[in-house]
Formats: structure tokens, C-alpha cells, sequence
């Protein structure tokens, strides 16, 4: 059991990375670390600020808070920000997801059930089918469902009201959401990339509902490996738990957590091997860019939507990546993090 935790394998695997912001199946145990409340909820002030205006006026008007868009890579914290809302407002949440949704006749079961006020999360909206998105234009807009009845000359379209709802919908990149879509939203929320001392907030407050102590020094530590992620402060603070449980130790020390992200292979900026073979792609591939995303995947065995939504965003953060229309190009800055000398 130890060994497989500890075990550096499928380092290239997307689903199994320690510091990937995709989810992983140890994540079943990140339910008990959500935040339940706007208070809990650490950083993102500029959204919360927004938030907490409308869903106090909607709770005046006694109306549904307008449909939200929260968008951003995985594990900044939009599903639970969904919670969030829900708590806030005092509404029922039901939970699905574009993917799951297969058939419009599934989307019309779930949104006639919907009571006044309720919440419908839908995470990773943009891959709704198009026919399936198509019922909820109306849904959003005026609250009811467009049926036609009867095929041929018989055929009547019929109107079905809906109670006033609130849709959230959670996508990594509002680019890939079709504009009828996207002008439903009132709101549209960009999460951001939280900063060290906020992901440190977050570990210390993780590690007490775990109950293990850590040293603050320890907690920046993670924070500051943690590729301005949530989620991965959080995996690499169970990870590191299990190392000091193993080596007897009462508390997390820093000592105990470079050790631990370092055989992790988590280097002092979170970057990971995959990390690391993407940069050594484009500069020993491909003299340091412009390369072309699909031509990126092919040489890393990446997915393409994987380089895009999980590896690239803080690549571009650090500026060591940069996009321009001919493709990606490594910055000097990556150059100098991998020992090599820029070109
Ligand atoms: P997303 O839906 O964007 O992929 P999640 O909402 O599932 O991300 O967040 C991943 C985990 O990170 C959550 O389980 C939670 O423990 C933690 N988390 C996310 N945002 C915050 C936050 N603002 N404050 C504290 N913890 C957070």
C-alpha cells in the first residue's frame, strides 16, 4: 500500500499525476477539505465581492439569482464555489454534467423537477450536444420547455412552464462555449490562479480537518508547489501526510516536505515530469518554437486538450511558455529553470 503511494509511476499519465489539476480517484477524499461557506472560501475576493451582492438581492426579491458561468482550469475551486452559492442562498443544488447529459428528453427530466429557486450545476457544460444545449435556451430565458407534438401537418409545438431556476455551469474555458450559450449567462466568473499565501491558507486549514499539525513554513512550502491550484495543495498535502506518518513523524516540518516532493518529483516551482518534457519538446524539438499544439501532443504523447487545459495555463503563468498565432514558444525563463542556456 505504502509503496504504491510512494511509487513515481505513470509520471506521464495525466490521471495519475500528483501535481495534474484533473481529478484523481484519491479525490473522493477532497469532499471532506470543501469550504461550505463564502467565509470558508479562500481568495477569488473580486468574484466573491460580486457574488455576495446579488445573492443578497435575489434573496430580497425572493427571485432565483441570475444563470452563472464559472470558468477556469481545473481545481480553482468551481464546483465547490457552486456548493457555495447554494448554501449561501439557501436553495437545492442538483449536480450533473455535460457529458452525462445524453438524450434532451434527460435534460427536460431534470429541469422540470427543479423547484422554485434551485440551483442546476452543470460541469463542463461546453460538452453538451448542441441539440441538448438547444433546451436550454429557452429554459434559461423564459422558463419553459419547447416540445413539438405529432410529426407531419399534425405536429404543434407546446409550451411547458418552468419554475424559476438558477443554472450554474462550470467549463475550463469559456472560448469553447457557443455564443447562444454563453449570452444566456447574466454572469460570467473568471476564477483565477490563487497566490502562495492564499494556497497556504488552504493547506493549513486542510491539515486541521485532516488533524495532523504542520509548520508554517511547511504549509508555503506546498502552497508554493502547488501550481496556484487548490486541488493539487491538497493532494500534495495528503501525500506528504503519508510521509511523515511513515517516518513516525508527529508533524508536518519543512524538512520531511521537500523530501517528500522531491521524491514525488515535484521541483521547487510544482513543475512535474510532464511538466518538464513539454518545455524539453519545444526546445530540443523544436528550437525552442513556434510549434503547433497538435505537433506539441504528437511529440509528448500528450493530449492536446491536456497540454491546453492542465499543463499550459501556468506554463503561460510562469511566462515560460508564450502563445503567438504560429504556435507556442518557450521563453528564456524556461530555458534558464531547466539549466540550459537561452538561446
Ligand atoms: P473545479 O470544480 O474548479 O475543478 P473544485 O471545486 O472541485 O474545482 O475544487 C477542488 C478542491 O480544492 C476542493 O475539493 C476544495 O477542497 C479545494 N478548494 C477549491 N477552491 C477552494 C477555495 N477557494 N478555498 C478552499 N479550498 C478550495
Amino acid at each position: 500500500m505504502i509503496r504504491s503511494q510512494f511509487s513515481k509511476d505513470n509520471g506521464n499519465d495525466p490521471e495519475q499525476r500528483l501535481v495534474s489539476s484533473l481529478t484523481i480517484e484519491d479525490d473522493e477524499a477532497e469532499n471532506s477539505l470543501r469550504p461550505h461557506t463564502m467565509a470558508e472560501y479562500v481568495g477569488q475576493a473580486k468574484i466573491k465581492q460580486n457574488l455576495e451582492v446579488y445573492i443578497s438581492s435575489a434573496k430580497e426579491r425572493n427571485d432565483a439569482l441570475d444563470h452563472v458561468l464559472l470558468y477556469g482550469p481545473p481545481g480553482l475551486g468551481k464546483t465547490t464555489l457552486a456548493h457555495v452559492i447554494a448554501q449561501e442562498l439557501g436553495a437545492q443544488i442538483r449536480v450533473t454534467s455535460g457529458p452525462a447529459i445524453e438524450r434532451a428528453a434527460d435534460l427536460a427530466a431534470i429541469l422540470t423537477n427543479l423547484e422554485k429557486g434551485d440551483i442546476l450545476f452543470i460541469d463542463e457544460i461546453h460538452r453538451l450536444n448542441r441539440n441538448i444545449e438547444e433546451v436550454l435556451y429557452p429554459a434559461m430565458e423564459d422558463f419553459s420547455l419547447d416540445f413539438v407534438s405529432g410529426k407531419g401537418p399534425m405536429a404543434r409545438s407546446i409550451r411547458l412552464p418552468l419554475k424559476r431556476f438558477t443554472l450554474i455551469g462550470a467549463t475550463t474555458r469559456s472560448g469553447m462555449l457557443s455564443s447562444p450559450l454563453r449570452d444566456r449567462f447574466g454572469m460570467m466568473l473568471r476564477l483565477e490562479m490563487y497566490t502562495g499565501e492564499e494556497l497556504r491558507s488552504i493547506v493549513m486549514r486542510s491539515a486541521k480537518i485532516l488533524g495532523i499539525p504542520i509548520d508554517p513554513e511547511a504549509a508555503l512550502e506546498l502552497a508554493l508547489r502547488s501550481r496556484g491550484t487548490p486541488r493539487i495543495a491538497n493532494r500534495l498535502l495528503r501525500r506528504v501526510r503519508d510521509f511523515a506518518q511513515y517516518e513516525k513523524l508527529d508533524r508536518i516540518n519543512l524538512e520531511i516536505t521537500k523530501k517528500a516532493l522531491g521524491l514525488m518529483d515535484v521541483d521547487e516551482l510544482g513543475l512535474d515530469v510532464t511538466d518538464r518534457s513539454v518545455l524539453e519538446a519545444i526546445i530540443d524539438k523544436f528550437g525552442g518554437g513556434p510549434v503547433g499544439l497538435d505537433t506539441l501532443s504528437a511529440a509528448t504523447g500528450e493530449e492536446a486538450s491536456t497540454i491546453e487545459d492542465v499543463v499550459e495555463p501556468f506554463l503561460i503563468q510562469l511566462g515560460f511558455i508564450a502563445r503567438t498565432p504560429r504556435g507556442r514558444v518557450c521563453t528564456d525563463g524556461a530555458y534558464k529553470h531547466l539549466g540550459r542556456k537561452p538561446k
